[in-house]
């Protein structure tokens, strides 16, 4: 219908402090994406797979913190760790020994990784990746896929929504875009061409794209991409901030059997607060080192920042980590997030519904109206009905199953099978009620 559906579940609380968030954030959020019509929801508490806002309403979560807690929320091993580990104190700025070990088992999931370093966000790992190829390779030029997301940072801030052509933000310096390049997934004459035009240092890639709507890279375009990078002497990135210890415990490269020389993680392996990294081979980082032999002007800065290998950090992460080698979180995300998409698909399909479903694992993301496969981003942006995702998830937060609309759900390991039934129904629900309203 062409009318703008709203929330209609009551939220007045939530209402009011929006209203007093916008003489205090630009536009009453501190993060673009969290703001939805009518106002975003102010959230008091979480557990399990279940949120509880400001006015008592519950919902169960598939936005689950950005696509971070696998677990769900407040898992019970994990908060006693991290409430024992505050005890202790919160950061000492010095080296710890829960830090080492953290970073040990994330090494442990990484093979062709000898050495990490910390960040405290996805932003700052695929900056200094970056930055780390360009500084071992001695070439200045990117590239980078269409419709990649890898925060905010000034030199990957290209080429994010289409046309990806364009500047993705003001405030850039001069020139910044011209060392960096895109290419559609699955587009191996496109790489080759940019191989061609320009001096390449390194290729960073999201095996899924989630900002991308959860187009996937086949896996001959990520060998490809190995063997390219190989022959042309560039490093290759994979940004598993997403993928990272959520898809397998080796991640997504695990899952291809493709060792990429440089892996960004973050999100799934904080455990909840805020983490970032950057793993590869030891060659990589000597430059790196505090105590590198090496001219001043051939440092590199790469990793490191105040908050870096906190304690609190280390201590939910490897909490989680504990989890997901101890409990069957895979198998379950993985058979619930597949019964959720092929549900999906089925429901659509019996509506008559043009749509398709996206996601891997435990991830999941209808997109309407798609009028050409969606293997890369530029037909999940240009060929999507994005509005009508919107309203498919607004109408879903009125029935308590909370997205953050437009965006990729997914399941957690606390998530029951009742609540995924009962998203089930009452997507189909909206489907009819879509429907009857024309
Ligand atoms: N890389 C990918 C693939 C992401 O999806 C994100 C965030 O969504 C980032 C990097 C940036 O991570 P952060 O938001 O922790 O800075």
């Amino acid at each position: 219908g062409g009318n703008k559906h709203h929330a209609e579940r009551a939220a007045p609380g939530s209402e009011r402090l929006h209203e007093s968030a916008t003489e205090v954030f630009p536009g009453g959020v501190s993060h673009n994406i969290r703001y939805h019509e009518p106002h975003p929801l102010y959230v008091e508490s979480a557990s399990g797979a279940t949120i509880r806002d400001v006015d008592g309403n519950e919902y169960v979560d598939y936005w689950m913190n950005h696509q971070t807690s696998v677990l769900g929320h407040a898992y019970p091993t994990v908060v006693e760790a991290v409430q024992e580990q505050a005890a202790d104190g919160l950061h000492y700025g010095t080296p710890n020994e829960t830090g080492l070990a953290f970073a040990r088992k994330i090494l442990e999931a990484f093979p062709a990784a000898e050495r990490l370093r910390f960040t405290s966000s996805g932003t700052e790992a695929t900056m200094y990746a970056v930055r780390l190829a360009r500084a071992t390779t001695g070439k200045d030029h990117i590239l980078k896929a269409e419709g990649g997301w890898h925060g905010g940072s000034s030199d990957l801030s290209s080429a994010v929504h289409s046309p990806f052509d364009r500047r993705t933000t003001a405030g850039l310096p001069p020139g910044v875009e011209e060392h960096v390049h895109a290419f559609p997934i699955n587009d191996e004459a496109a790489v080759e061409d940019l191989f061609e035009q320009y001096d390449v240092g390194g290729v960073i890639v999201e095996p899924m794209l989630l900002a991308g709507g959860g187009v996937e890279c086949e896996a001959d375009f990520l060998t490809f991409l190995r063997e390219e990078t190989r022959r042309r002497d560039a490093q290759l990135i994979f940004d598993e901030v997403v993928t990272g210890f959520r898809v397998s415990p080796g991640s997504y490269q695990a899952r291809v059997g493709i060792e990429p020389d440089l892996t960004t993680f973050g999100k799934v392996a904080g455990g909840g607060l805020p983490i970032g990294g950057l793993a590869g081979r030891a060659d990589l980082f000597e430059r790196a080192k505090p105590n590198a032999n090496v001219p001043p002007e051939q440092a590199i800065l790469a990793g490191g920042g105040t908050f870096t290998m906190n304690p609190m950090t280390a201590t939910a992460g490897l909490a989680t980590l504990e989890v997901l080698e101890s409990e069957p979180v895979y198998e379950h995300t993985e058979s619930w997030g597949e019964r959720v998409r092929s549900r999906l698909a089925e429901i659509f399909e019996e509506r008559g519904v043009d749509a398709r479903v996206l996601g891997t694992s435990s991830l999941f993301c209808p997109h309407f109206e798609p009028e050409a496969p969606l293997t890369d981003v530029k037909a999940v942006e240009t060929a999507t009905n994005r509005s009508a995702l919107v309203e498919f998830h607004d109408r879903l937060i009125d029935r308590g199953h909370y997205h953050l609309p437009g965006h990729m759900g997914s399941v957690s390991y606390q998530t029951t099978e009742a609540q995924l039934e009962d998203l089930l129904e009452s997507s189909e629900e909206v489907i009819q009620e879509l429907q009857a309203e024309g």
